[in-house]
C-alpha cells in the first residue's frame, strides 16, 4: 500500500527471543534502514549475503559488539521495504546498547507487536489467513499444530478462497453485463445460467470445506478432554499421570475458576486440553456455585469425557456415567469412556482385567480398568487415547482452523444460498446483488477488502520483532 512512502518511519525491534542467548538478532525495516546500517556498521554488506560487521555506536564511535550483518533490499524482502539485520551477540547490554542507538536516528522508532508481519500482509507478500498461519506457526506447540499452521502460512486457505473469489466475481460480471446491457442485441440471453450454475458449485465446495472447521479449531485450541466421577474416584491422580508421563504441562490458561483445573498435553503430537473436574460438587456457598456452574458447563463441552470410579468399591453398572455426558443436565452429546481406577485394590482374580466393550469404535463409549497409582492399564489406556485423538483429527489437514474463517465461509455460503435459493427468483439484481456479497465475505477472509477492524486484533497477538 504505502510502502515507497519515503516518510514512513523505518522500525526496528529485537526479533530473536529472551535475553541473554547465544544469538540476538535486531531487524531494521523502511525508507531509513540502509542509512541506520550505515551509520552503525558503516558498510551494507551485498544482498542478501552475510557480511562481518564492527557495529559502533554513531555518536561516539566506541564499538558495542562484532556482528553478521545482512541486507535485503525492498521490494523483495520479507516486508517489501529495505531491510537490514544484525546478528549479534545476544547480550542483554549488547543488544540494549544497539536498540538505543538506533533509537536516537531520525525516522527511527520501535516496532509494534506484529508490525513487521503487518507490513509484509499490506505490501500484499501474505494474505491474512497467511499471516494467521504464521501467528500459529509460532505459537504451535505440537507436531500436528505445527503442520496445520504451516499449510496455512503456505496457503492452504488463502489460495483456495482465492480461486473461489475470482470465479465468483467472473459470475458476477456476466449478471451485470445481462443488466447493463440486457437492451442490446448482441448480449447473449443466457448470461444468468451460467453464473448460477458456478455459484452452485461453489457452494458446496465451501460447504464442504466447513464440514472439517470444527477439526481445524480444535487443532488449534485443542482436544477438551473432562476427567470426571464420584469424589476420591482418583481423577486428580489419573491427571498427574497424565500430565507427568505424556508432556509438560504448558500453560495453565488464565481466567479459569479454581474449580476447574485445566492442563494442556502433547499427545502424539495432537494438543489436548484436559479439565480436572474434581471441584464439581453442590455448594451452598454462592461464589463457588458460580465455579460450579462454569465447571459443569465446560466439562459439558468437553469433546471426551473420562468417567473415573473407584474399582473397589463400585460394582459394575453403580457410578455409571451419566447419560450424554457430564453435564448433568446440561446435554451434550460427547464420548464418554468409564475408567475403573484402583484395580491394584480389587482381588487376584480381577486385577489383570482390562475389557474393552467389543464392537464398539474408539471414538464412542469404552470402559477400561487402570491403577492410576501403581500404573497398571495405563500404556493400553494411553494406546486408546492416542488412536481416538488420530482418528479425531484424521490425516487431511482441515481448511479452516479459526472461528473468523469459519464466520466468513458461512456467510459466503448463506449469500450464495439467496443467490440460488427462491427468494432471488431469477431476478438478476438480487443475484448480482447476493454474488457480491459472496465474494466480499471471501474478499474480508483474505483481508483484500473492508478488514481495518480485525487487522488490530490479529496483529496484537504478534511478539514485537515478528
Ligand atoms: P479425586 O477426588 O477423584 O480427584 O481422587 P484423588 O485422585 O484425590 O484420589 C483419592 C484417593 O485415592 C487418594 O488417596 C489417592 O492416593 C487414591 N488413589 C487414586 N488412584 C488410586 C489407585 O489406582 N489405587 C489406589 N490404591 N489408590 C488410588
Amino acid at each position: 500500500m504505502n510502502e515507497d512512502n519515503p516518510n514512513r518511519d523505518t522500525i526496528f525491534a529485537l526479533s530473536s527471543g529472551r535475553l541473554p542467548a547465544a544469538i540476538g538478532v535486531v531487524r531494521i525495516s523502511g525508507p531509513r534502514a540502509r542509512h541506520a546500517l550505515e551509520a552503525l556498521a558503516r558498510r551494507v554488506p551485498e544482498p542478501r549475503r552475510a557480511g562481518l560487521a564492527r557495529v559502533r555506536d554513531p555518536e561516539s564511535g566506541e564499538p558495542i559488539d562484532e556482528a553478521l550483518a545482512l541486507w535485503f533490499p525492498g521490494p523483495n524482502s520479507e516486508t517489501g521495504e529495505d531491510v537490514a539485520e544484525l546478528q549479534l551477540h545476544g547480550g542483554p547490554a549488547v543488544v540494549a546498547a544497539v536498540l538505543r542507538a538506533l533509537s536516537r536516528m531520525e525516522g527511527l522508532r520501535l516496532a509494534e507487536p506484529g508490525e513487521f508481519t503487518r507490513r509484509a500482509f499490506e505490501a500484499g507478500h501474505l494474505d491474512l489467513t497467511a499471516v494467521e498461519g504464521l501467528a500459529d506457526l509460532v505459537g504451535a506447540e505440537t507436531e500436528a499444530q505445527r503442520r496445520q499452521a504451516y499449510r496455512q502460512l503456505k496457503g492452504l486457505l488463502g489460495s483456495r478462497a482465492e480461486t473461489w473469489r475470482k470465479q465468483l466475481i467472473e459470475a458476477l460480471a456476466l449478471v451485470e453485463a445481462r443488466i447493463d446491457f440486457s437492451d442490446e442485441a448482441d448480449v447473449p440471453e443466457d448470461l444468468v445460467g451460467p453464473a448460477l450454475a458456478v455459484a452452485r458449485g461453489l457452494r458446496d465446495e465451501i460447504a464442504d470445506a466447513l464440514a472439517g472447521a470444527a477439526r481445524g479449531e480444535r487443532l488449534r485450541e485443542g482436544l477438551v478432554v473432562a476427567i470426571a466421577g464420584p469424589p476420591n474416584a482418583g481423577k486428580s491422580t489419573l491427571l498427574n499421570r497424565m500430565a507427568r508421563r505424556e508432556a509438560a504441562i504448558v500453560s495453565p490458561i488464565p481466567g479459569t475458576t479454581r474449580d476447574v483445573i485445566e492442563v494442556h498435553l502433547d499427545i502424539g503430537g495432537y494438543p489436548v486440553t484436559v479439565l480436572d473436574t474434581a471441584g464439581i460438587r453442590d455448594s451452598v456457598d454462592p461464589v463457588e456455585q458460580e465455579g460450579v456452574r462454569r465447571a459443569r458447563q465446560r466439562a459439558s463441552e468437553a469433546d471426551l469425557v473420562l468417567w473415573v470410579t473407584d474399582a473397589a468399591t463400585a460394582g459394575i453398572g453403580t457410578d455409571a456415567a451419566p447419560e450424554g455426558g457430564v453435564g448433568a443436565g446440561l446435554g451434550g452429546s460427547q464420548a464418554v469412556w468409564t475408567i475403573r481406577n484402583k484395580i491394584d485394590l480389587l482381588p487376584g482374580e480381577h486385577k489383570k482385567q482390562s475389557y474393552i466393550c467389543k464392537n464398539e469404535s474408539i471414538s464412542s463409549n469404552i470402559t477400561l480398568d487402570i491403577s492410576a497409582s501403581t500404573g497398571q492399564g495405563l500404556d493400553s489406556f494411553f494406546s486408546y487415547l492416542g488412536r481416538h485423538l488420530a482418528s479425531y483429527f484424521g490425516s487431511e489437514p482441515a481448511l479452516v482452523s479459526r472461528e473468523r474463517h469459519r464466520k466468513a465461509l458461512e456467510n459466503t455460503v448463506a449469500s450464495l444460498d439467496r443467490a440460488l435459493g427462491e427468494s432471488a427468483d431469477g431476478r438478476e439484481d438480487i443475484i448480482a446483488e447476493e454474488l457480491r456479497a459472496a465474494a466480499n465475505s471471501l474478499g474480508r477472509l483474505l483481508g483484500r477488502v473492508d478488514v481495518e477492524d480485525v487487522l488490530d486484533a490479529i496483529f496484537r497477538d504478534f511478539c514485537i520483532g515478528k
